[in-house]
């Protein structure tokens, strides 16, 4: 679904990207791991075209995103949902508008937007929420509403940025079987930044460890926590875990 080849990406002087090659299969839940600065949000960004790179590759499904642009762009990024740590929902509308929004904004008709937000809100597991303001939902059911909202366009691909990080364990929990459940039944590869190990065990089938803006390692979850390379002995050393 993602091969990334030779990425290469600078903010000004600052290297941020350095040389990142790593693919993500399609149907998979993969994490990214790495120290607050170690490129995470960056690399996410570039997979959907939100932030250019310098040099290298990186396809989506066989598109070479760089090469995107304009219309191009717009059409690729609706294969492509995104949440986030904040949620990012829209606080003077209410959840079905908030799930409504995409679809309102590729002009879809009104009967099929109601359709699609009501099967959503079913997944979701929040049908009683319909009508409810952001500012009257739980931070579970906000994040289950961001996670609607990107599913409206049918993704083929979910990128999770700390979607995790702002919520107690359990919600949390419930958050990552939710996401489990709709990459096993909807087939939607899924990648997954975060900082919290307890994620990365229970959902991820690959991990990669980003340091410094370079792909320390990477490997399926179960061998890497029972080798423990340097770099996942060094993360689990830090206190936010
Ligand atoms: P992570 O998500 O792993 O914490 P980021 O990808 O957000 O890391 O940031 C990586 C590095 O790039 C950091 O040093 C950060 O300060 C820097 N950075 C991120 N976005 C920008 C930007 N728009 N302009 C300048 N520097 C940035
Ligand atoms: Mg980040």
């Amino acid at each position: 679904m993602i091969e990334i080849k030779g990425l290469t990406k600078a903010f000004g002087d600052l290297p941020v990207l350095q040389g990142i090659n790593l693919n993500i299969p399609q149907g998979t839940i993969y994490g990214l791991v790495g120290r607050s600065g170690a490129g995470k949000s960056t690399l996410l960004r570039c997979i959907n075209g939100l932030e250019t790179y310098d040099e290298g590759s990186l396809r989506v499904d066989g598109v070479e995103v760089k090469s995107l642009s304009g219309k191009d762009i717009r059409e690729f990024r609706k294969n492509i949902g995104m949440i986030f740590q904040q949620f990012s929902l829209l606080t003077r509308l209410s959840v079905y508008e908030n799930i409504a929004l995409p679809l309102r904004c590729w002009k879809y008709s009104s009967s099929y937007i109601d359709h699609k937000v009501k099967e959503l809100l079913e997944l979701i597991d929040i049908p009683d929420k319909i009508n409810a303001m952001p500012k009257e939902l739980s931070g579970g059911q906000k994040q289950r509403v961001a996670i609607a909202r990107a599913l409206t366009m049918n993704p083929k691909l979910l990128l999770c940025d700390e979607a995790t990080s702002a919520l107690d364990p359990k919600t949390a929990k419930s958050i990552t079987t939710l996401l489990n459940q709709i990459n096993h039944d909807l087939g939607i590869t899924i990648v997954v930044v975060t900082h919290q190990m307890s994620v990365l065990r229970s959902t991820c089938e690959e991990i990669a460890i980003l340091e410094s803006g370079k792909l320390a390692v990477n490997g399926p979850v179960e061998q890497m926590f029972l080798q423990q390379p340097e770099a996942l002995k060094n993360l689990i050393g830090e206190k936010d875990l």
